[in-house]
């Protein structure tokens, strides 16, 4: 009898074969420095919960004081009766935090991106976006109907020829990562603003991972980079610095209201839960009353880079808390990150298709919750890779 899924076995046994077959497991404490998973206590260098949030008590009292007003679901859309106080006090909040005449939440930060380029460009319209941008960017590129050109990562002379060839579109939108999740590079942003004025385009970036860590008020590397007054639209994500769940895009009040109207997650996804976004509301006067979150990540992450390169290792040339260890063959990458789990050091390898062939790495992120103890655990356990 034919078997409608029948084709699905056979292409889990060819990543198998491939060793690309992933499995999902189970964390069974909460999300921090060190984590039960998988049955077993380990070191985690591999969580984006950068300010140590995700499990702090006073996002947890936040969240359930919005419940005992709110209830917990929202039952809408945000357009329709969906967004109740807590969603409306966050999105206040993040624009005074972010400097912004006005903010907007979205259920994740893929469908702030995926939902904002989607509806900011249409068919005449070109998208320049440089290939190690996220998923979730690359995805709004294939929904949207706008011609995309993707550019090698951080080329500014090869996006500079690609502007000079686009006069012929309507509008012109260069989208990037401030800081790419991978190999923890930073995007040109001043020479990517510099593009924008002179091709009269429209630059979007997306903070994900910099939100919170960068930047004197922990805006990010706009403001790091002193050049928000020159990026009309920024993104970002609850879900990482932030400790929570969730996206936003923040910018003028001409862009947001357009967003409500026009982008379709916002408008055909049911808002999130109060308790998330009340929570939120938390951990963003956290980032602002408490610095030293942020400085001591800073510091943690230079000090661990440094004696990494000491070793001999190769960590690229970011500054930021992601640290990638470049190892090269998909072999190495697989087979240290699984030693390293063997002592109890939890450090994900990162292979193709996510990063080019033979440019595997294993990738450290810290978080402010790691101690120095922590980091000299980490150390010694590269140094016996090497033995
Ligand atoms: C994680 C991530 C996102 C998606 O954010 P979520 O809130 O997890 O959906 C978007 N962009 C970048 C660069 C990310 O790393």
């Amino acid at each position: 009898m034919f078997d409608p899924l029948g084709w699905i076995p056979e292409q889990l046994d060819l990543l198998t074969s491939l060793e690309r077959r992933r499995a999902i497991h189970v964390r069974t404490t909460e999300q921090g420095a060190e984590i039960h998973w998988k049955g077993r206590t380990l070191l985690n260098f591999s969580s984006n919960d950068y300010l140590n949030l995700a499990a702090d008590p006073r996002l947890q009292k936040a969240a359930q004081e919005a419940i005992a007003r709110e209830g917990w679901g929202s039952g809408a859309s945000p357009l329709i009766s969906g967004r109740g106080t807590s969603q409306e006090e966050l999105e206040t909040a993040l624009a005074k935090f972010e400097d912004t005449e006005a903010a907007l939440t979205f259920s994740s930060g893929f469908a702030a991106n995926a939902g904002t380029i989607d509806a900011i460009t249409d068919r005449g319209d070109v998208i320049f976006s440089d290939e190690k941008n996220h998923a979730s960017i690359i995805d709004g590129t294939r929904l949207s109907k706008a011609t995309v050109r993707v550019y090698p990562h951080r080329d500014v002379d090869y996006l500079e020829n690609l502007l000079k060839q686009s006069t012929s579109f309507r509008r012109r939108l260069i989208v990037t990562d401030t800081l790419f999740s991978m190999d923890g590079t930073i995007a040109p942003l001043d020479e990517l603003a510099d593009l924008t004025e002179a091709h009269q385009a429209m630059l979007m970036v997306d903070e994900a991972h910099a939100t919170g860590v960068f930047g004197e008020h922990g805006r990010g590397l706009c403001e790091q980079m002193g050049i928000e007054d020159r990026v009309p639209i920024r993104v970002g994500t609850f879900s990482k610095a932030l400790g929570g769940h969730g996206g936003f895009v923040v910018g003028r009040r001409t862009l947001i209201d357009y967003l409500v109207n026009r982008s379709r997650p916002y408008i055909f996804s049911t808002a999130g839960p109060a308790a998330n976004w009340a929570a939120m509301v938390a951990a963003l006067r956290i980032v602002t009353s408490e610095p030293n979150r942020r400085l001591e990540l800073m510091a943690k992450a230079n000090w661990l880079r440094g004696e990494l390169k000491q070793l001999g290792w190769s960590v690229g040339n970011g500054a930021s808390q992601i640290i990638p260890v470049i190892v090269g063959t998909e072999q190495r990458a697989t087979a240290f990150s699984a030693k390293l789990l063997e002592m109890g050091l939890m450090v994900p390898g990162i292979r193709p298709p996510t990063v080019p062939e033979g440019e595997c790495l294993l990738r450290i992120s810290l978080t402010c919750g790691h101690t120095q103890q922590h980091l000299d655990t980490l150390l010694a356990g590269f140094r016996q890779l090497q033995s």
